[in-house]
């Protein structure tokens, strides 16, 4: 494996690693990393932050609604 400098420390990083291990500075840029994760991470992302903020406001209206129930039971007994 082969190291190439940092761009943002200039330390010594492998070309096969995801960030610099000494500031962390994302290595996306590496010889022979395929492109496919990101267009499929794209998708995907779009498509599960659609479906997430459905989710998350049907799951916050679920939570509210049984913390109320839970509340007056617990009133009520
Ligand atoms: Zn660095």
């Amino acid at each position: 494996m082969a190291l190439t400098a940092c761009p943002d420390c200039n330390g010594k990083v492998s070309d096969k690693a995801f960030a610099c291990p000494s500031c962390g500075h994302p290595m996306n840029s590496g010889k022979g990393r395929s492109q496919w994760p990101a267009i499929i991470g794209g998708v995907a992302g779009t498509y599960i932050s659609a479906n997430a903020v459905v989710t998350v406001v049907l799951g916050s209206v679920m939570m509210i609604a049984f913390a109320a129930i839970m509340i007056a039971a617990v009133m009520s007994s």
